[in-house]
């Protein structure tokens, strides 16, 4: 059983509780005072653009048309020229999908695709009051008869590591709690700019029982206790990308932190 404390931030999503453990004052200004993004980063603009295109080609419609429409969101020549260069990953990809949709019985083809579970892991509407745990599939197919393959698009530069391991958790859960003839789930990252997919091994659902519910509840419970004692600064890299940067007096003093004229290495 979750406690009161996680349960009183419900729902939750990977990333919701990755922005809890990374700074609970992004926390605070994003889900707690929902306060509207004083500013949104290029990078999240060119992502929201390449899934538009992504999730209309996946959808049925024609690859040009597909792409223009993702290209329209955006309207600074330096990001249309960045979603030019990822876009262009989006034919082989498409490719690759054509190819196993030949080689696999497919049943049926899923694009941002929502799920959500209650506290004891049983399905439940993506809105609904009870909703304790919720993710967004970007795509996936369930096919040969109890495999599902969740697959993320990710626009940023690839990661070695596999990094978003947590978020990838979370989707075989919901996959394991959404479709229960499922018996093994691959999960699979599609690096756009790279054209290529990272799978992780593929998962038996007994599997995902046994160790990644127990793994998704303790991480939303550390994420609850994170957050727990108030919005507190935890600067870091990561506020140069934070939509929130002006308005934390962090973030502030991070970014117009005077420069110290003897400091070595500056002329
Ligand atoms: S600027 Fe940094 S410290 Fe401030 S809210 Fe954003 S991530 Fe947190």
């Amino acid at each position: 059983m979750a406690t009161t404390r996680a349960r009183s931030h419900a729902p939750w999503s990977a990333s919701k509780i990755s922005t809890a453990l990374r700074c609970s004052r992004l926390f605070h200004y994003r889900y707690v005072e929902k306060l509207p993004e004083p500013e949104v980063m290029p990078e999240a603009r060119i992502g929201k653009a390449v899934h538009a295109a992504l999730e209309g080609a996946l959808g049925g419609a024609a690859l040009p048309a597909a792409i223009e429409q993702g290209r329209k969101l955006l309207t600074d020549p330096l990001e249309q020229a960045r979603f030019d260069h990822l876009s262009r990953g989006i034919p082989p990809f498409l490719d690759r999908i054509e190819a196993f949709r030949r080689r696999r019985r497919v049943a049926r083809e899923l694009v941002e695709f929502s799920l959500a579970v209650r506290e004891d892991f049983s399905t439940t509407q993506f809105y609904a009051g009870d909703a304790f745990y919720r993710g967004i599939f970007d795509s996936a197919f369930l096919y040969d008869e109890g495999t599902l393959a969740v697959i993320d698009h990710k626009t940023g530069y690839r990661s070695p590591n596999l990094s978003i391991t947590d978020q990838l958790e979370g989707y075989a859960v919901l996959a394991a709690a959404g479709f229960r003839s499922v018996r093994r789930v691959w999960l699979g990252i599609h690096w756009v700019a790279d054209a290529e997919v990272d799978w992780v091994r593929p998962i038996p659902t007994q599997e995902i029982q046994q160790d990644l519910v127990p793994r998704v509840l303790a991480n939303i419970e550390a994420a609850a206790l994170a957050i727990s004692d108030g919005p507190r600064s935890n600067p870091g890299v990561w506020c140069e990308r934070c939509n929130y940067r002006t308005v934390c007096p962090t973030g502030i003093e991070f970014r117009f932190e005077p420069v110290d004229p003897d400091e070595p290495g500056i002329e």
